[in-house]
């Protein structure tokens, strides 16, 4: 029978981190997957830097820019976005984005949101058809149409079914194997399940790639082709496999509406937290705003997902609440936040000087979430959101927020 070849599309902080548990767990499953794990890089040119333990004075390498997937690739190590991490040997980058996907049954896409439609239309009609895909990315598409869970904007581009991975996952951590929890949202198509399809039912490979959200009335459905019989099938259970290792433990669950919303919205409470905290508040101050935004994180999924995300994937998944609390304690929005706020400068200067090309995603994020909330009209019943957006755009400052977000009485 064939196994499953799996791209990762990314390579990132969190896109490299992927590709390595990725490639840990198809070297433990060689029955199921491919031993060589593929991803795809943006390339670009770059210097080792002196703090580098490639770092060799006599050697061109410390010299010469050299391109990050040839670097990739004879280091086993992406220097610029997870230096000092070995990667497993059956990672293989490439910088070519339509042949580093092709022939893959799997495709994970971890690339910062605001990439995610550009990228996935180049791929359209050059993947293989039944593939399936995981989105790990955190945000949202919004247009004049409404809101789009990232897992949906990728599989109606491409057609083809995609869940969620979403988590209390500081990438850093991960892959240094250090203990964490994640949640993948995973619902196999009907297809999928190999049962026979009953004599005139509706045909089986029209499903809805999600149940339909409130705001986005129409062409939610995708004809998805099956999975031939010679693949072992994509169940949750062997979607697991792919993810879970000792030091990261994953449970897998349906609601990929929920998964998908916890990542996103918790960027921008993330932010909050780093505005608060960058005025030398305190961690009361913290939680303040950490709880108004999980209350805006449970309506907002309530409000616009009704069908499709449930409040408990919010509160006891790790994807909900716990990724508030560690976002809000080390994540990168969180920290730019507060030095943005302690330095008195923006944060889109911050993420230039500080973040050395990584991506904060809570800016664009707060921005498409007011946008849509705007068409809605309903900015004044998520006010933590709406305060966010407003520090952004410098309609009120980070003192404002206790005010903001106080509930008219
Ligand atoms: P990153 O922010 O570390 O790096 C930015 C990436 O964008 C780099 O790979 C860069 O090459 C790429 N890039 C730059 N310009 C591009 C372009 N024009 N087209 C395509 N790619 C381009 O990336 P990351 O941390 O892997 O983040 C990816 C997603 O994963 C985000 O949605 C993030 O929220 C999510 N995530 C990150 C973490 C984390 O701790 N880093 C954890 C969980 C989820
Ligand atoms: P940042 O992008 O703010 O670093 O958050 C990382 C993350 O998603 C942790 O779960
Ligand atoms: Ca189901």
């Amino acid at each position: 029978h064939k196994k499953h070849k799996v791209t990762i599309v990314g390579s990132g902080n969190w896109g490299t981190t992927m590709a390595k548990l990725v490639a840990e767990n198809v070297t433990a499953n060689p029955t199921l997957f491919e031993e060589t794990v593929s991803v795809w890089v943006y390339e670009e040119e770059v210097t080792l830097p002196k703090e580098s333990r490639h770092f060799d004075p006599g050697s061109e390498l410390a010299t010469k820019p050299q391109k990050l997937s040839e670097l990739f690739n004879k280091l086993h190590e992406n220097i610029k976005y997870l230096p000092g991490i070995t990667l497993p040997p059956n990672v293989v980058a490439n910088p070519d984005l339509v042949d580093s996907c092709k022939d893959s049954t799997i495709l994970v896409f971890v690339l910062p949101h605001q990439f995610i439609p550009r990228i996935c239309d180049q791929l359209a009609g050059k993947i293989v058809p039944f593939a399936r895909a995981i989105c790990c990315t955190k945000g949202v598409d919004v247009s004049e149409k409404g809101i789009r869970l990232m897992s949906e904007a990728i599989g109606m581009r491409l057609n083809i079914y995609c869940g969620a991975l979403s988590g209390a996952n500081i990438a850093t951590e991960i892959a240094q194997e250090k203990y964490s929890e994640t949640t993948v949202a995973y619902d196999p198509p009907p297809m999928d399940s190999r049962a026979p399809t009953p004599k005139g039912s509706p045909n089986a490979s029209m499903v809805d790639l999600i149940s339909p959200s409130r705001s986005v009335p129409s062409e939610r459905s995708a004809r998805l082709k099956a999975l031939p019989n010679e693949y072992p099938p994509l169940s949750q259970d062997n979607v697991r496999k792919l993810f879970h290792r000792p030091y990261f433990h994953v449970r897998i669950v349906d609601d990929v509406a929920g998964v998908s919303l916890g990542g996103a919205l918790k960027n921008i409470i993330a932010l909050a937290a780093g505005f608060v905290d960058g005025l030398g508040w305190g961690d009361n101050a913290k939680a303040a705003v950490m709880r108004v935004g999980i209350l805006e994180m449970v309506k907002f999924g309530k409000e616009f997902f009704p069908d499709s995300s449930k409040t408990s994937t919010f509160t006891e998944e790790s994807c909900g609440v716990a990724d508030v609390i560690t976002s809000c304690m080390g994540g990168r929005n969180f920290r730019c936040a507060k030095m943005a706020t302690q330095r008195g400068e923006s944060i889109y200067e911050i993420e230039q000087k500080e973040l050395n090309g990584q991506k904060l995603q809570g800016t664009s994020t707060a921005y498409e979430v007011n946008s849509f909330l705007k068409q809605q009209g309903l900015e004044s019943e998520f006010p933590l959101f709406t305060a966010v957006y407003n520090i952004l755009e410098g309609n009120a400052k980070p003192q404002d927020i206790p005010e903001l977000i106080e509930p008219k009485y």
